[in-house]
């Protein structure tokens, strides 16, 4: 089949550049997927689980914030950081939850400002590990 093209794209690099079938990504509005001759839209990306499918095997990438536009069956993803499943260091990424649990731990000597940024971090390392647990 492969009828859409999609672009995942980070400041630092082109992440996917492939055409696809089908696509689902946790939209700001809530998860959201794409088939073909999908209406032009925009939405926020937050961060979670964007996966994507050709021939029926699916891909799994973990993306941040950023945005996403679909119009003429191309799905421009554009996103802080994003990682292919296979590419997440998942050492890495408990060492990240750990730092983050610690922070938390220690919030009633931080400024609330801290507490919020170690959240989302915690956030940020969960979902990660989570993809990372999706090799395909
Ligand atoms: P860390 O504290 O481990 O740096 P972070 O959540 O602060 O994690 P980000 O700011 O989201 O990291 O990302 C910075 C860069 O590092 C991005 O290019 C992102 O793709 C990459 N990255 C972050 N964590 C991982 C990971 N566990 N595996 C692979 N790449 C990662």
């Amino acid at each position: 089949m492969a009828r859409l093209n999609l672009e995942v794209v980070t400041p630092e690099k082109i992440v996917v550049s492939e055409d696809i079938d089908t696509m689902v990504a946790p939209g700001s509005l809530g998860e959201f997927g794409i088939l073909e001759g999908h209406a032009p839209f925009l939405t926020g990306i937050i961060p979670g689980e964007l996966r994507y499918s050709l021939n029926d095997k699916a891909q799994y990438i973990s993306v941040t914030s950023g945005f996403a536009e679909i119009s003429n069956d191309k799905i421009s993803v554009l996103v802080d950081a994003a990682e292919m499943s296979h590419e997440i260091d998942a050492e890495r990424a408990a060492a990240a939850r750990d730092r983050a649990q610690q922070r938390l731990a220690d919030k009633s000597k931080k400024e609330d400002i801290d507490f919020l940024r170690a959240e989302i971090a915690l956030k940020r390392a969960l979902m990660r590990i989570k993809v990372s647990e999706k090799k395909v």
